[in-house]
């Protein structure tokens, strides 16, 4: 924060980022001692997505020079993939999100959409073409409507109606006292996590990006909720280049590559299928969260989230 010289930017960038949905306090505050060092290059053109094909090249970067957190990355996402990215806590997943909307510049490597380097389109393309479904939700202190809408822009009350339906919230909403009227947050009607989850959900449907990432966005359920949500999540990663960062892996069986990250290095990839016949870091990690279910202890988390 002592470094902030131009508190007006910064503030404008957390009300961009804010209006642009990746809400959640942790992300807030990675902003505010971070916004100062990522600038438009000058003259950057914006961001063309074709088909959204995203890669990480040898992507190295530390919050802080003295301790580097991504060692060297190279991911290939081909468009409209599923690929979740999993691993002990620490290791560098939020991370990697972060990199890609750009929160942060790299200290080496690149990260390329469809070719162009992401450092050196605008800032303001690079985040609309992105959807980001935080763990923590954070809702503004207004209707539930203007919640959703603000998803994007311009968003219709139409397009607010269907993106309610697509996150399975629309029923919960016109049920209430004032259906999409109704004022939700702090000073009004409070949500459950999983309905909260779902607004996010709804949210990012309205902003329909093309590249998308969910970052542990259901870990705060339980795991009936969880349940619900996944074939949400599911319909709404098809026909979009997905990442999806899950400390449970059951909810990622289904992705098209599953990356184990470990100490901001990949350790391995593949399906989950390749990966359990591999019998290495993830065949563990499944095999210690399949005894947990059996436990009947799904609840306690163990590795947590951050
Ligand atoms: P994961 O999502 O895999 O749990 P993260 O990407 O959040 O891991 O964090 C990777 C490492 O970077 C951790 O050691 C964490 O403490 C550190 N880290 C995360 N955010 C920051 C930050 N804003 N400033 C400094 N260090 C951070
Ligand atoms: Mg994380």
């Amino acid at each position: 924060l002592t470094q902030l010289f131009r508190p007006l930017d910064l503030l404008g960038m957390v009300y961009r980022t804010i209006r642009q949905g990746v809400i959640d306090m942790g992300s807030m505050f990675d902003l505010i001692d971070t916004d100062a060092e990522v600038k438009d290059a000058p003259g950057a053109p914006p961001l063309q997505v074709a088909s959204g094909h995203v890669q990480f090249e040898n992507v190295r970067f530390g919050y802080d020079p003295s301790r580097e957190i991504l060692k060297g990355i190279d991911l290939d996402i081909p468009a409209g993939s599923t690929v979740a990215v999993v691993g002990p806590s620490g290791a560098g997943k939020s991370t990697l999100a972060r990199i890609l909307y750009r929160f942060y510049d790299l200290t080496g490597g690149r990260v390329t959409i469809d070719g162009q380097d992401i450092s050196r389109v605008t800032q303001d393309s690079l985040r609309a073409a992105i959807g980001i479904v935080p763990q923590d939700t954070v809702l503004f202190n207004d209707t539930i409507g203007y919640n959703i809408a603000y998803g994007r822009e311009g968003a219709t009350p139409e397009e607010v109606a269907n993106a309610a339906r697509g996150a399975a919230i629309a029923g919960f909403i016109q049920a209430l006292p004032d259906g999409f009227d109704t004022r939700v947050g702090e000073r009004g009607l409070k949500l459950s996590g999983g309905e909260k989850q779902r607004v996010a959900i709804a949210r990012t449907l309205v902003k329909n990006p093309p590249i998308l990432i969910l970052d542990e966005a259901t870990s705060a359920l339980d795991s009936r909720t969880e349940a619900d949500i996944q074939a949400t999540l599911e319909a709404i990663e098809r026909g979009r280049t997905t990442i999806v960062i899950a400390h449970r892996l059951s909810t990622v069986v289904h992705a098209d590559r599953i990356v184990v990250l470990d100490s901001g290095r990949v350790a391995e990839q593949g399906t989950h299928a390749e990966l359990l016949r591999r019998g290495g870091l993830y065949a563990e990690m499944w095999a210690r969260q399949a005894q947990e279910r059996e436990d009947g202890d799904e609840a306690a988390d163990p590795e947590g989230a951050q």
